[in-house]
Formats: structure tokens, C-alpha cells, sequence
């Protein structure tokens, strides 16, 4: 063997020696988002929420906030399809343009998670799980030419609208009963499809307190709530188990009125009190030790999924990530 050739043989085998075995490769990251709509944050407090406080224990839960700056421009009111809007674009009222829950026309210039996912990384996989179609096909604007021309992979909803297999009822009972099936429809696709983006939206809480106010039937309908968030955790701990790497959150959209719990729409401090749970850790001082905001969820969930938002999008956000570590 020549001088020359056994130089060439020991610097490859200090080469392939210096050389990692294998590159870590980072888990794929995904997200859920549930929102359980109206519970003002001290009726989440008082009433026991098991699994809630299972997925606090793995990450953290923070007292929030709704209604945009009080008496400001971006006041917002703390009503449904407003509030759902600010957390999918992370914007208020004031660029959503959505200010109540009919007759909604939103400004789709402000993008929303859904179409920034699909527009940056069309491979990722999203889907909704809902009762009210609108949230799709309205606030969303799912499939819409002027709202970005983009499509969920997956949705199921619109339950509200089957009278034969969900009949309305005066109690609004069948609204648990679509809240059963949306909840299990949601966790089953998590659990056989891992999707990368999805929202749950559960609503029967709202209809509750409408009906009933601050008293025992609402804080039932919360435990009901509390038990269908179980289905949707078990499937993303299932996921985790497979080596993924899930942020869950879940919210509400506004609290309720001081005085009966019966109503929202205003802008009292219980009205614009809400909460946060999710699993991640760390989390940033807004979130430990300050107020974090409905419209702070897009930008800490396209943190965790690391979605290179376009800069001309996040610049029009309200809100900021929640999370302490930078992508
Ligand atoms: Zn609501």
C-alpha cells in the first residue's frame, strides 16, 4: 500500500468515525385547539374538570383575556363567532370584521390558521370538528375563492342542520348529544389520522348557561365538557406515545354577565375573564406571570407546528406567542 494510499484510508476512517451515526430527527409536531364555548374563568375554577387539570399538570392554565383593549379601537364584543375569529387570526373586530354571531361578512385579508398552514405547507393535514357549519364555511371560509382559495382535509360538522338524527329540543339537549359525536369523531381521527392542525369546537356549555345561568346545570354541562376534552387528550397522548410531538390547548371565547351568568356580550371584567390550558412547557412569562389573550393561540400554535408565517400576515396580529422557547 502506498504512503499516499494509506493516508487517503486513515483520513476516510477518521471522517466516518467523526461522522454521527445517525441525524436526530425531530418528531413530527402537531396541534388541537378546543374551544368549550362561554365558561367565564371562575366557573372553570370551581367546578372540578379532571382533565383539565391533567393537561395543566403537563404544561400550565392562565387566567385570559377577550374583548380587545377596553374602550380602545380594538374593543370587541365578548359574543361567539367574534371571539372564535380573534383566536383564528389572531386579530380583533376591529380586522376580522366579525361582530356577532349572523349576517357575518370577515375581512379574509387577515388570514387565519387554517389557510396559513395550507397556504405554507400545503402536506400538512388539517381538519374541524364542529356543530356550526358557519365556522367552516363562514368564518373560515373553507374552500371560498375570496378567502384564500384553500381547503381543510377534513371536517365534520354542520350537525345542528340533521334534524332526523339530532331532533331539536327546547333544552337544547341535542346540542350534548352532537357535542357527544363531535368529540368522539374528533378524537378518533386524532387517534387513526394525526392530523397536524385541528379545532374542536364543543358548544352545549353556552347553551346551559343561557338556559340556566350560574347554577348547578351549567357546572354539569361543564363536566360534561371536561369529560369529551378526555376523548380528544387520551388520543393525543395515544399519538405522543408514537413518538409525536402535540400541543393541546383549550379555551372558551367569553365569560358571562356578573350578574346571572345568563348572558355575555359586554365588556365586564367576568365577561372578558377567560382561561387557557395546554400541555406545553415552557411558557413564556405572558403566560406564567402575565394575562395572555385569545388572539396569543395562533401565533403560539404556528410556533409549535414551526410554520414560517409570512411576515406580511403575523405584522397584523394582536397577539404574540405564549410559548418561552423561540422555534
Ligand atoms: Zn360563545
Amino acid at each position: 500500500m502506498s504512503r499516499l494510499l494509506r493516508l487517503c484510508l486513515a483520513l476516510t476512517l477518521v471522517a466516518a468515525c467523526r461522522a454521527p451515526l445517525q441525524r436526530p430527527v425531530d418528531p413530527p409536531r402537531k396541534a388541537v385547539f378546543i374551544i368549550l364555548d362561554g365558561i367565564p374563568a371562575d366557573v372553570v375554577e370551581k367546578v372540578p374538570t379532571p382533565t383539565l387539570d391533567a393537561i395543566a399538570e403537563a404544561g400550565g392554565y392562565a387566567r385570559a383575556t377577550v374583548g380587545g383593549e377596553l374602550g380602545g379601537p380594538t374593543q370587541t364584543p365578548t359574543i361567539s363567532a367574534p371571539g372564535y375569529m380573534s383566536l383564528l387570526t389572531g386579530t380583533w373586530a376591529n380586522k376580522h370584521n366579525v361582530w356577532n354571531n349572523s349576517r357575518q361578512s370577515p375581512n379574509y385579508a387577515y388570514w387565519n390558521i387554517f389557510r396559513i398552514v395550507e397556504t405554507v405547507e400545503p402536506a400538512r393535514k388539517t381538519a374541524v370538528f364542529s356543530t356550526w357549519l358557519d365556522n367552516r364555511t363562514v368564518l373560515l371560509g373553507d374552500g371560498k375563492p375570496g378567502a384564500g382559495d384553500y381547503r381543510l382535509d377534513h371536517a365534520a360538522d354542520g350537525f345542528e342542520l340533521d334534524t332526523l338524527k339530532f331532533p331539536h329540543d327546547k333544552s337544547s339537549r341535542y346540542i350534548l348529544a352532537i357535542d357527544e359525536h363531535v368529540s368522539t369523531l374528533g378524537a378518533e381521527h386524532i387517534r387513526t389520522q394525526g392530523p397536524d392542525l385541528t379545532w374542536v369546537y364543543l358548544q352545549h356549555t353556552d347553551d346551559a348557561a343561557h338556559a340556566h345561568g350560574d347554577s348547578q346545570p351549567f357546572y354539569d354541562a361543564v363536566a360534561k365538557a371536561d369529560a369529551q376534552v378526555g376523548r380528544i387528550w387520551a388520543a393525543v397522548q395515544q399519538r405522543q406515545a408514537l413518538g409525536e410531538d402535540w400541543m393541546i390547548v383549550v379555551t372558551t371565547d367569553h365569560g358571562r354577565d356578573p350578574a346571572t351568568g345568563k348572558g355575555h356580550g359586554g365588556q365586564s371584567e367576568r365577561e372578558r375573564t377567560t382561561w387557557i390550558v395546554t400541555n406545553q412547557s415552557p411558557l413564556g412569562a405572558r403566560f406564567t406571570n402575565g394575562t395572555p389573550a385569545i388572539v396569543d393561540i395562533a401565533p403560539s400554535i404556528l410556533q409549535h407546528l414551526r410554520i414560517a408565517v409570512p411576515p406580511a400576515v403575523a405584522k397584523e396580529w394582536a397577539g404574540t406567542s405564549f410559548l418561552r422557547s423561540a422555534p
